[in-house]
């Protein structure tokens, strides 16, 4: 069984002015179909993994046969971020509550800061990759980044509950070199409501 694109939950349109329907659709359509498309054809003549979840797979990388591992890194990597990104973002927006907003507090203070901590990652990242903020073993919060198609099931360091695709694509026909203008813009459409089921699952 294939793996498979998954359907946005809202039109390409619905996360503007912040996110342009063009970029979403390019994104969405073109370039996540690209990522499992590599996934796949990595997997089409290793039919002992096809049943395995993506989760699975790219959290334990060195099972792997040594020829597909940076293909499932690569593509499997940007299968999980992108099905990810779809589904902490929402129209409307909102703020945090709740137990996620106890735990931000805990870990940052404020909630104005852990956006800046989480923004000053999401900057930092030279090139093209990621930033995170991740529940650690301890229950804790985190920011991280990590490059590429990269994520933190890679290496155990936490589950994911935010993050924002930082690669040049999710942000160049609206705000060109301007990502942290993107990154600003990106907070008003997170869907707080999956961040905190994340969390507290
Ligand atoms: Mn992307």
């Amino acid at each position: 069984m294939a793996h498979e694109v998954p359907a946005l939950g809202y039109s390409f349109d619905a996360l503007e002015p912040h996110i342009d329907a063009q970029t979403m659709e390019i994104h969405h359509d073109r370039h996540h179909a690209t990522y499992v498309a590599g996934l796949n054809a990595a997997l089409e003549s290793h039919a002992n993994l096809q049943g395995k979840s993506l989760e699975d797979l790219i959290g334990d990388l060195d099972a792997l046969p040594g020829g597909i591992q940076t293909a499932v890194r690569n593509s499997g990597g940007g299968h999980w971020n992108h099905s990810f990104f779809w589904q902490i973002m929402a129209p409307g927006g909102g703020e945090p509550g709740g137990a996620l907003l106890d735990a931000i507090l805990a870990g940052f203070g404020t909630l104005n800061e852990m956006k800046a901590q989480f923004s000053a990652a999401a900057a930092g990242r030279f090139g093209s990759g990621w930033a995170w903020l991740v529940k650690n073993s301890a229950g804790d919060l985190q920011v991280t980044s990590t490059p590429n198609q990269d994520n933190p099931l890679m290496d155990g360091s936490g589950d994911p509950v935010l993050g924002i695709d930082v690669w040049e694509h999710a942000y160049y026909l609206n705000y060109q070199n301007k990502r942290p203008d993107y990154v600003t813009a990106w907070f008003n459409v997170v869907n707080w409501d999956e961040v905190a089921r994340r969390f507290g699952g």
